[in-house]
């Protein structure tokens, strides 16, 4: 599928530094993980390829930030409508290789589009204050600066929209971006790229370092060495996310962090349950589990808890499951043998710990695994602790309102929240105790370009998207002009 593409020159393997495609000292395998066939061999750069570009960036810096905000937007405008036209192409490179439903592509690079599109409006509208004067003589004011180098690290669940979502606010701001995509889907991002470029945006600005993974921690050590690099924007693992946070200490780095999520997803007994079933298989099994806002602990009230498990287990065991180019997909594999592995963990774990098990519950072929539901799950399971990322729902059961919040907040996670109720005195009652930073309200699926994305707790810092997602990238300036 990949070799058909209706532009086959958007199949770049070579990384990109400063409008050059280099070729690096190595080369690393890109696999589909369909069929775990090779898809290509991409360039392997390191700490010294980081440097170069690290300096390009900063070298175009100034003439990109002395256009006007009008001149970046009609670049990025070009960017969009690119990326837009060559949707279907972005979206076979990306089904190639991570796997999910070719729709679900589509509707990736139509999102991720829409971010540099909401940008590229934003660049217009960078606006300062005029601040009342403490005496006469003076006149006080506020520019809005751009912050400098940004570098961009990035995951592989979301290969175009976790890039874009990072670098159109750092361009529309007058930023130039280093990105180091995920090693496991680097082609996506190196297409975006090639369009980028076509759009006009000069050598420079938008920089791509692909690696595999030594390389990518040897790359992440110079991001945050240097004094060079203002920002770094980083969405993936807690994990990664505290290692960055504490190589960043030296340089005192602004740092924006998209981490881990634990997801509550709560039915109570006055819910439409049809619609909560709905909103939980989206919330679930979109992108086969691998999202950081995917519902990971439904809780369901006593008293509708039999139905929805029901109806829920009977929706599930109709999701058909398979390479994303297949007709009627809307499950593929997971991205590693790592990933099935530890899906197959947390059912076990859930099923010795007395869940009972309604669907799935076993690896198919490959990476493939079955969508799976358990209901009867317990507080001293592995799934109500960590965040699955596969096709697992655990089903617990509770009685009272407060019962829920309690077990929902739980965590040291605080990204995405769900839950569904009619009730107008609950709604805002649960709404504001959940600690969350977004919550999904009779809604499974809440994310889109103009609201402000992101978690409290140890699910990160910062926001993106909306018009606060441009704060990341620029900075305040107090001008205290005197002798008027
Ligand atoms: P995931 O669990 O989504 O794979 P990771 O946090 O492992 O998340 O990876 C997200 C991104 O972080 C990838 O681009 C990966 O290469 C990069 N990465 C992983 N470890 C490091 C590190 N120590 N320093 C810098 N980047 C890293």
């Amino acid at each position: 599928p990949i070799s058909l593409l209706n532009d086959p020159s958007l199949l770049k393997t070579d990384a990109l530094v400063n409008g050059q495609w280099i070729a690096g000292r190595s080369r690393f395998d890109v696999n589909d993980p369909s069929t775990g066939l090779k898809l290509a061999d991409v360039a392997n750069l390191g700490a010294q390829d980081a440097e170069a570009a690290i300096a390009a960036a900063n070298a175009a810096w100034p003439a990109w930030r002395n256009k006007t905000g009008k001149e970046r937007h009609a670049i990025l405008l070009n960017w969009f409508q690119l990326l837009m036209a060559n949707q279907e192409d972005l979206a076979r490179i990306m089904t190639a290789e991570q796997g999910k439903p070719f729709a679900e592509a589509k509707g990736e690079i139509a999102y991720g589009a829409s971010f540099v599109e909401w940008f590229a409006e934003e660049a217009k509208r960078v606006n300062g204050e005029t601040l009342p004067q403490f005496d006469n003589n003076r006149r006080l004011t506020v520019i809005r600066q751009p912050i400098g180098v940004c570098a961009a690290i990035t995951p592989w669940n979301f290969p175009l929209a976790m890039i874009t979502r990072k670098v159109a606010p750092a361009l529309a701001a007058g930023c130039p971006v280093v990105i180091k995509p995920a090693e496991l889907t680097p082609l996506t991002a190196l297409a975006a790229a090639e369009l980028a470029m076509r759009a006009g945006i000069p050598a420079g600005v938008l920089n791509v370092l692909t690696a595999d993974s030594d390389s990518s921690i040897a790359i992440g050590k110079v991001f945050c060495a240097s004094d060079t690099v203002r920002h770094i924007s980083f969405t993936g693992s807690t994990e990664v996310g505290r290692i960055l946070m504490a190589q960043s200490a030296p340089s005192v780095k602004k740092l924006a962090l998209e981490l881990g999520g634990n997801a509550p997803f709560i039915v109570f007994d006055d819910a439409d349950i049809d619609s909560a079933v709905e909103g939980a298989i989206a919330s679930k099994y979109r992108n086969a589990g691998q999202t950081c806002v995917c519902a990971n602990r439904i809780y369901v009230q006593d008293g509708v808890y039999d139905s929805f498990v029901e109806k829920f287990a009977a929706k599930v065991k109709a999701l058909k499951v398979g390479n994303g180019f297949e007709d009627g997909v809307v499950q593929g594999p997971l991205i590693e043998d790592a990933a099935v592995d530890k899906v197959q963990r947390h059912v076990d774990d859930a099923l010795a710990k007395g869940g009972k098990l309604l669907a799935g519950g076993h690896r198919i072929k490959g990476q493939f695994f079955e969508p799976t539901v358990i209901s009867e799950a317990t507080a001293d399971m592995l799934c109500a602790r960590e965040e699955t990322f596969g096709p697992f729902a655990p089903v617990f059961r509770f009685k009272q309102e407060q019962e829920a919040i309690d077990a929902a907040n739980n965590t040291e996670f605080g990204l995405a929240s769900y839950f569904y109720s009619r009730d107008i005195g609950r709604i805002y009652r649960v709404a504001e105790a959940l600690e969350y930073g977004m919550v999904g309200i009779n809604a499974g699926v809440i994310a889109t370009e103009h609201v402000p994305f992101g978690g409290v707790k140890q699910s990160g810092l910062g926001r993106e998207g909306s018009s606060h997602g441009m704060d990341e990238y620029l900075e305040m300036k107090y001008l205290c002009m005197g002798d008027i």
